[in-house]
């Protein structure tokens, strides 16, 4: 093994797609301690190649698949993979999280990730088998829908190895290979599904990648790893948001939650709630629609829905998408929902982006700036649409580009609801302003997961005061950080929900829970102390977080709470220092103007989020400057000083340039 470390496989690959050269990609323990793996490790290859001038479509942007060191280890939902690339929908890099069993399957092939580049001349799929890769010729697969591409790549992989062997792989779709900007990859039926990693893909003329093999995947402690695992298993089965709430309602089931707290983005984030929900929530997924529940490998939580759709078993949709495509656009129909959700995942898109760019196009149509035929409560041309966003034909081939792109054509702007080009989820920040500070913030744009998920504080499941910006600065950057780094490790984050105390989730009104939300809004200066000085949390959390225990058994890394976080706090820091070489800085950690000065509630100004006062704090806490860019001494102080680009903003930081 080419690591001294457990949990890794210790080899990364490089594939030209330009020349079929393959070769071994250097990634050193040094590399290994700071960076993790999945999007952290991503991000430190993607900042070690990219320019300020490369373009998302170009042989320089490189399509990383990676994993971390505690999937294949027995540890609760870390079956997963990350993809990361310079995203064609935002212009910077992206990061996206995807289920199924890719991430297992890859690391018994040999490899903890791969590094992809240059450009096939032809369709290809790559076959990678116990250290070997094989480039096959795609152009029969070319056009096929997902799963029909996966159902293909079944019967060719029984073919070349004369039986069926175990496999993961991922594909894309038509919107793929058609460029669409916020297109997907998908495995089994999961989705990278942010930021355009399927157009990367399908410019590189990648249509799939199969992975297999036999090798061990072994933990640097395995006892004590197996014993962590089962008592880990245990909490989260017993825990009433792992245990109960998403087995039994996915996350479908927090939309009545959403709706009672003014959380559920309803007519393109108009209001907050949904007169018709009941029609459409968890409960009623679950009653009419939900066949049987589904998870990942290795995941006790099984969050997945199976529903009904033309009499085939297929995907349920997730709280996002059926939020977006039901309140978002004033729709009550719960079938044609599951409909749009299995046919967007058919051609390959993500269905975020999807829902709130057709919102987009309604309003702006009903505001009469663009004559596009998309009106709301109106249901009969959105598969149309859809497709014709996947073959970009007619109005498609504008909404392809995403709502930030239409609005700058069409105008409305204040409602083109989106954060650094990527359009937000479900969850309306007006009622959950840390949340709004987390979509503005988030290193990949408008995301509820890389935000933080402050709204998990503020009304999903502790009620500290959602209109307070109080302390919501320094909370969000805990919570980003310590998320970084559980996702970096190769962990599904649900597993985070268990984070809160199982008595506190089901005594929200006990005393003790009221006590400690009404204290967190003043909690800012200890959780500063965090911040600053890390290391002083020498220790493990019990059991309510037990990932830093298991990094250290899965990698034999001295690993503790502290360094975990630390950990977090270098990634968040290291993507946005590569971030700020396209331009990023404070004038692009914004909302769009409806969510920062309409409030939602009438004459309510608490209801509106007050974003740049949240900002200046959230600076300070990260550590850097007032503009949002990370300073030479925080860079210093998270182990970034040995990147190239540090000197540069040195430089820059000494002529006073940023
Ligand atoms: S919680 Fe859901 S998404 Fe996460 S690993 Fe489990 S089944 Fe997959």
């Amino acid at each position: 093994m080419a690591t001294k470390y457990g949990g890794y496989m210790g080899k990364v690959l490089k594939i030209d797609l330009s020349t079929q050269e393959v070769a071994e990609y250097p990634w050193s323990d040094e590399e290994r301690r700071l960076y993790i793996g999945g999007k952290t490790m991503a991000a430190k290859i993607l900042g070690d190649h990219l320019k300020s001038d490369t373009q998302a479509f170009s042989e320089e942007n490189l399509l990383i698949v990676s994993t971390g060191p505690l999937t294949g280890t027995g540890a609760p939902s870390t079956s997963r993979f990350n993809v990361s690339t310079l995203s064609p929908q935002t212009k910077i890099i992206t990061s996206s999280n995807c289920g199924g069993n890719f991430g297992y399957y890859l690391k018994k092939a040999g490899f903890d990730a791969v590094v992809i580049g240059g450009k096939s001349k032809e369709p290809v799929w790559i076959d990678i088998h116990n250290d070997k890769i094989n480039f096959h010729s795609a152009s029969d697969l070319w056009g096929m829908y997902t799963t029909k591409t996966q159902e293909a790549l079944e019967e060719k992989l029984k073919e070349n190895y004369g039986r069926a062997i175990k496999n993961g792989k991922i594909v894309i779709g038509p919107a793929g290979e058609n460029l669409v900007s916020y297109a997907s990859i998908f495995s089994n039926e999961r989705a990278a599904g942010r930021g355009g990693t399927g157009a990367v893909m399908g410019w590189k003329n990648v249509k799939a990648i199969t992975v297999s093999g036999n090798h061990e995947i072994k933990s640097a402690h395995p006892d004590k790893m197996k014993e962590l695992n089962k008592k880990w298993f245990k909490y989260l089965r017993n825990h009433p948001l792992t245990g109960e709430q998403l087995p039994k309602l996915g996350t479908a089931g927090l939309m009545s939650t959403m709706q009672m707290r003014g959380l559920l983005s309803t007519k393109n984030y108009t209001y907050g709630h949904y007169d018709d929900y009941e029609m459409v929530n968890g409960e009623t997924l679950a009653e009419k629609y939900n066949i049987v529940n589904k998870g990942c490998l290795t995941c006790p939580i099984k969050c997945a829905r199976t529903v009904e759709v033309n009499g085939k078993p297929v995907k349920g949709p997730e709280l996002e998408t059926l939020g977006l495509l039901s309140a978002g656009i004033l729709n009550c129909d719960l079938e044609a929902v599951c409909k749009w959700n299995f046919e967007l995942d058919e051609l390959g898109m993500d269905t975020i982006s999807a829902a709130s760019t057709l919102a987009y196009a309604m309003e702006a149509n009903e505001k009469e700036l663009w004559d596009n035929g998309l009106n709301f409560g109106k249901t009969e041309n959105v598969s149309q649409a859809f497709r014709d966003i996947a073959y970009r034909k007619g109005i498609g081939d504008e909404l392809a580009n995403g709502s930030r792109w239409c609005a700058e054509k069409y105008g409305g702007k204040e409602f083109a609801i989106n954060s650094k080009g990527l359009e937000l989820a479900a969850y309306e920040p007006r009622r959950s302003v840390g949340l709004g500070l987390g979509y503005a913030t988030s290193n990949r744009g408008g995301c509820h997961l890389n935000g933080g998920y402050m709204v998990l504080f503020e009304g999903l499941s502790l009620m500290v005061n959602p209109q307070t910006p109080k302390g919501k600065a320094d909370l969000t950057v805990m919570l980003q950080d310590l998320m970084e780094t559980v996702s970096a490790a190769g962990q599904c984050l649900f597993t985070t929900y268990a984070f809160l105390p199982s008595p506190a989730v089901k005594n929200p009104n006990a005393w003790y829970v009221k006590a400690v939300c009404a204290i967190l809004p003043f909690s800012g200066p200890v959780v500063r102390l965090l911040h600053l000085m890390p290391q002083i949390a020498c220790f493990h959390l019990p059991v309510i977080f037990n990932q830093s225990k298991a990094l250290k058994y899965a990698t034999g890394m001295n690993v503790t709470f502290g360094s975990f976080f630390k950990c977090g706090k270098r990634a968040f820091t290291l993507e946005r220092h590569i971030n700020s070489r396209f331009g990023i800085d404070r004038k692009d950690d914004t909302l769009p103007k409806r969510l920062t000065d309409v409030p939602q509630v009438e004459g309510d100004d608490s209801t509106r989020v007050p974003l740049e006062k949240m900002k200046d704090v959230y600076y300070r806490a990260r550590g850097w400057s007032k503009d949002g860019v990370p300073t030479p001494k925080t860079l210093k102080k998270l182990n970034l000083d040995g990147l190239d680009s540090y000197k540069e903003t040195c430089r820059a930081f000494k002529e006073g340039g940023l």
